[in-house]
């Protein structure tokens, strides 16, 4: 019995000596030989990475990175780019991270991002930052050109640079001069299309009947809403949603604005549902009806966007009554 635990006891140090080498040599081995891993792309092996952490960050930070000139995006398909497969220890395996992110970002596409002034449905000219194409609008509004009515800004993304124009190259090439009709001029004040000036509203409390069925312009979570905030009041509800989301108009009217809003609304889209029933659509990165148009509920009217006083993308929509502006929550 005593032999026996003495050699039980033996054969237990014996185990942990040998357990502890075991971890030793593994981490010697490990330290030694980094794990490399195989890499295929879009099915096809294409080499091994030594450091597959490094390679992958190198290539997000290609794709992610909008110090390149003029570069706001890059776009890899994800077809395009590496899967990894650990190979545990192969030795003499030769790696090839360098020529491996060479190959991922041979299949990138550039995309440069640009703001077209748009007068009618016509692209007249490019400028490369938005404050530039609204220094444009400024300047034809300080000219008082008979065209801001249909001047409306679009963020653009292309895989071709285009060529931009300067502030005053722009004014002065888009610039229309006011024609001399007492009639137009007269008829131009009593709309509310006149010069992008929009009636700043009132906020209305609590819930009046506009007699009509309002859907969601948007399907998009609600990032601010209607009443008071940082001390001011908030006439709409905030839809937060990606530029290029189709805005959809909540209800079927007539458009009586659709134009650029200097004002804080950029570009804008008013619907006139009759009874003195509006909704607005602001800051759209493109307006896709007319100043006229009869729309039906439902139908895509503008863009999301980011223009006028907005910080990021987002729709900013309002119902108001007798330009009394109501909470659209209680509509929607
Ligand atoms: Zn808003």
């Amino acid at each position: 019995m005593r032999k026996f635990l003495i050699g039980l006891r033996t054969s237990i140090k014996i185990s942990a000596l040998f357990a502890v080498s075991l971890v030793i040599i593994f981490a010697i081995v490990m330290g030694v030989y980094k794990p490399i891993y195989s890499v295929t792309i879009d099915g096809e092996m294409v080499g091994y990475s030594k450091d597959r952490a490094a390679l992958q960050a190198r290539i997000n930070d290609y794709i992610e990175k909008e110090n390149k000139e003029g570069i706001a995006f890059i776009q890899i398909d994800q077809k395009n780019l590496p899967e990894y497969k650990l190979c545990f220890l192969k030795r003499g395996i030769e790696t090839n991270d360098d020529e491996i992110y060479e190959k991922v970002v041979a299949t990138g596409t550039a995309f440069y991002r640009y703001y077209a002034l748009i007068v009618g449905n016509e692209e007249k000219c490019y400028v490369e930052t938005f404050e530039e194409a609204e220094n444009i609008v400024n300047g034809l509004k300080d000219k008082n050109s008979n065209n801001l009515d249909s001047i409306s800004i679009k963020e653009k993304y292309v895989t071709n640079r285009v060529e931009t124009t300067d502030k005053d190259t722009a004014v002065a090439a888009l610039f229309e001069e006011k024609k001399v009709n007492v009639e137009v001029a007269q008829k131009s004040k009593s709309t509310t299309s006149s010069g992008g000036k929009i009636s700043s509203g009132k906020v209305g409390s609590g819930y009046k009947s506009a007699g009509i069925n309002f859907i969601k312009p948007i399907s998009a979570v609600i990032t601010s809403r209607f009443g008071s905030r940082w001390g001011k009041s908030h006439k709409g509800l905030d839809f937060g949603a990606s530029t290029g989301t189709t805005i959809k108009a909540a209800a079927a009217g007539t458009v009586t604005f659709a134009g650029w809003n200097s004002g804080g609304y950029g570009n804008l889209v008013i619907i006139s549902h009759g009874n003195g029933v509006q909704t607005y659509y602001a800051h759209c990165s493109s307006i896709t009806t007319k100043v006229g148009a009869r729309v039906s509920s439902g139908q895509a009217i503008a863009k999301v966007g980011n223009t006028g006083r907005s910080y990021g993308s987002h729709l900013h929509f309002e119902i108001r009554i007798n330009d009394v502006a109501y909470n659209p929550e209680l509509y929607l």
